[in-house]
């Protein structure tokens, strides 16, 4: 199948987000001060690049684990089902936790993974999502943090991709497609 083509303009710069995390890190650092050891969790793919500059501003003991998912159901459902493809390697019973996601979107996958890491019984559990949609939300669904809030527009980037390409990218940037700007001219 032939890609459309298409152009990605910068959305949040690579100097952007580097400021933002570290002020997120700081107020982590103070939400989790009596934590001995937190455990981290990322949503893979996306999280990747986000959960490795956020742990290296995170000034204390912490143990990395990733967990991946993929959210599925009818749209007729108030909630999905998750499906595990890879699950964690640790047990987070007792545990703190922080839950790390590239995107809020509809808000399906973070009500149906915190629904299964809450059976776990962790002793505390937050969330932090580098971007949120709040306009295209289909559940309620608030991270304890979020790094940046967007419009309604498909993102790549710093660890986010398309079709598995521009993970890479250390911006965060919007794909346009070509026959789509010539349609507005
Ligand atoms: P939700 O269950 O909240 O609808 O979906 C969250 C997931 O959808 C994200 O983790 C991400 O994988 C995917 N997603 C949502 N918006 C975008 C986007 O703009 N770009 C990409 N590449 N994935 C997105």
């Amino acid at each position: 199948m032939t890609q459309r083509p298409y152009h990605i303009d910068v959305m949040i710069s690579a100097k952007t987000i580097a400021a933002r995390i570290e002020d997120l890190a700081l107020t982590i650092r103070k939400e989790y001060c009596d934590t001995e050891k937190l455990v981290v969790i990322g949503l893979l793919r996306g999280s990747f690049v986000f959960i490795a500059d956020l742990v290296r501003e995170l000034d204390m003991n912490v143990e990395v684990d990733f967990l991946e998912v993929s959210s599925y159901g009818d749209a007729m459902e108030s909630s999905r089902n998750v499906k595990i493809f890879k699950d964690l390697r640790g047990d987070i019973e007792g545990r703190d936790v922080l839950v790390v996601e590239d995107i809020v979107d509809t808000g399906h996958t973070m009500t149906s993974v915190m629904e299964l890491l809450r059976s776990r019984h962790p002793r505390k559990i937050e969330t932090i999502a580098l971007l949120d949609k709040p306009v295209r939300r289909e559940v309620e669904f608030k991270a304890t943090w979020t790094g940046f809030e967007i419009p309604d527009a498909f993102v790549v980037g710093y660890g986010i991709d398309f079709a598995q390409a521009n993970r890479n990218l250390p911006f965060i940037g919007s794909v346009v497609f070509e026959d789509d700007e010539s349609a507005k001219v």
